[in-house]
């Protein structure tokens, strides 16, 4: 009932549906449980996401590509068409980097750029040939932001995430947006996904398949729909500690687990899909 009212989300939805005619929709910042503070498994995400339309996701976890590789694994060896990007966020003294298109090669290397300087984070990045960028540079999650906002910095790199979906307000996004615009950067959105519910809410369109290429030659858009959730936000580094989660990955089986989340998530995903029909059915 709520979506239906607010034609914020309803002009988000029309809006996601013709771009996903005219071109490709990507999340670009996707967490998974190889992230410590998300709990989400690669099968049950990849569904979602395809279930919704979207052409492929950025894994971007911390410090961390391995669950970027497992991902493409599976979607290779099962012949989905879907495109896993590999990448992944790395906190530094300035606030977080995300880098795209990361060699496999790199699995041991990636995690010694977790925490680290932020020039040095940069440089090994742009030196393997990843497409770098950084990520939610006006949140209110990180302290120290000054050198991430700092035009001359920013110039260096491929692009700016214009969109967070899990900026606290959206003004934190209209800043971002102002400074990509200011400095003439290519913008990508990302959903920043931790659980399940979050999905959908963001996503950068490309004209074209290659969306890396795309943001190269600054031809991406980001699109988003705050979904103002606190609770979700809260949970971010509590879920495992949460019983039931707990209970789930101590007692049931691999295999189980999987299918109890599924069945869940497609529940909410259902949701989410009446709602497309119906604003489809009102126009
Ligand atoms: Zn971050
Ligand atoms: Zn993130």
């Amino acid at each position: 009932m709520f979506y239906k009212m607010n034609p914020k989300f309803k002009s988000y939805i029309r809006r996601f549906n013709s771009d996903k005619k005219n071109g490709y929709v990507y999340d670009m910042h996707v967490h998974t449980k190889y992230s410590r503070c998300s709990s989400m498994e690669l099968e049950v995400l990849i569904s979602l996401y395809k279930k919704l339309g979207f052409t492929g996701v950025a894994i971007t976890d911390h410090g961390t590509i391995q669950g970027a590789l497992k991902a493409k694994e599976y979607v290779e060896k099962n012949n989905i068409d879907f495109e896993i990007i590999i990448g992944a966020e790395l906190s530094t003294q300035y606030g977080h980097i995300l880098a795209y298109d990361i060699d496999p090669t790199l699995v041991n290397e990636v995690p010694k750029y977790h925490h680290r300087d932020i020039d040095d984070v940069v440089d090994f990045f742009k030196s393997k040939g990843c497409v770098v960028g950084i990520a939610h540079p006006y949140t209110f999650r990180v302290r120290k932001l000054n050198k991430i906002r700092d035009d001359n910095f920013i110039k260096k790199l491929d692009f700016v995430e214009t969109f967070n979906r899990r900026n606290m307000i959206d003004y934190c996004n209209k800043l971002a947006l102002k400074k990509a615009i200011k400095c003439n950067m290519a913008m990508t959105s990302g959903g920043d996904v931790h659980f399940y519910p979050e999905i959908g809410y963001a996503y950068t369109f490309s004209p074209i398949k290659d969306i890396l290429k795309a943001i190269k030659e600054k031809k991406t858009f980001p699109n988003g729909f705050m979904k103002r959730d606190l609770i979700s936000f809260a949970r971010s580094g509590f879920t495992k500690r949460i019983p039931e989660v707990k209970r789930l990955n101590k007692e049931v089986k691999p295999e189980k687990k999987l299918e109890i989340k599924k069945s869940k998530m497609i529940k909410e995903l259902k949701k989410n899909l009446n709602t497309e029909e119906k604003i489809k059915a009102e126009n």
